[in-house]
């Protein structure tokens, strides 16, 4: 039977790689944007030429609501959601101590309560046929510290700690939690940064290069796949050596 996977932010970056790799797999998928639409139809449009099925859908993953109406239509377009690839997520740099309320609120609410919004949307489904997959994208600012990306690195690290307790509270519903940490990986969120920053983030990597959008949709189809069947609670840190 055809799977079904819904990935966060999949208009753009690594989101939408993970979606076009899960699709080339034979997944049915839900492309989910807060405002690059035509990003997001273009993929579901070059899906559709290649002959799978896709659908983008406008969402704001920190809104419950909007959550919950995704889900909804991705079960009635596509089928019920047997992976759920929480992706979406915003970084502000910027010293702690200058941190506002609205900013480290927003980024908890997108990067944590976002992913807690699409599981909760999907969960019933997943305990109601005791299967599913859950894969959350930390990052290795989560595992390691980051100087001016405290609200940032609270939040990835946040998400480590949702996919290891999940992952223990699920196993015995046949459903896996696992996370990718990836490290630099070239998209806006690191063109962002700037040429300087970006450089010595490649000269930091021991690869001797950022990651590709491609490099973390293959580890997300791996934890996806029956090859990672006995795997759970795990964090694959893809990042050139960055961390070791
Ligand atoms: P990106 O290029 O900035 O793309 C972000 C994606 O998330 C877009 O599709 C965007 O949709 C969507 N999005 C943002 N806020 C959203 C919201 N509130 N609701 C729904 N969708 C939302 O980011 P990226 O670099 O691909 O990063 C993807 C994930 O990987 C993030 O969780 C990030 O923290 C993590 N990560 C990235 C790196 C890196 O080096 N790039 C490293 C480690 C971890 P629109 O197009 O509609 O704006």
């Amino acid at each position: 039977m055809e799977q079904v996977a819904l990935i966060t932010g999949s208009s753009r970056g690594i989101g939408r790689a993970i979606a076009a790799e899960l699709s080339r797999e034979g997944y049915a998928v839900c492309i989910n944007y807060v405002e690059n639409r035509r990003a997001a139809e273009s993929l579901a449009e070059e899906i559709h030429s290649c002959g799978g099925r896709a659908i983008a859908v406008q969402a704001d993953v920190a809104d419950r609501r909007a959550v919950e109406q995704m889900a909804a239509v991705t079960e009635r377009e596509l089928g019920s959601v047997s992976l759920l690839v929480n992706n979406a997520g915003i970084s502000r740099q910027g010293l702690f101590q200058e941190m506002d309320d609205t900013t480290w609120e927003r980024m908890f609410a997108v990067n944590v309560t976002g992913a807690r919004n699409a599981i909760q949307a999907v969960l019933p489904r997943m305990l109601r046929k005791k299967a599913g997959c859950i894969i959350n994208i930390s990052s290795m600012w989560g595992l390691r510290g980051a100087s001016c990306e405290v609200a940032y690195a609270c939040t990835k690290a946040a998400l480590v700690g949702l996919t290891r307790s999940l992952a223990l509270e699920l196993a015995p519903s046949g459903i896996r939690v696992n996370a990718v940490a990836p490290g630099c990986i070239e998209t806006d969120m690191v063109h962002a940064l700037g040429p300087e920053t970006r450089a010595m983030l490649v000269e930091e990597t021991p690869l001797g290069r950022l990651g590709t959008p491609e490099d973390i949709a293959a580890a997300v189809a791996f934890l996806a796949s029956d090859r990672a069947s006995f795997l759970t609670g795990q964090v694959l840190t893809a990042d050139g050596g960055f961390t070791v």
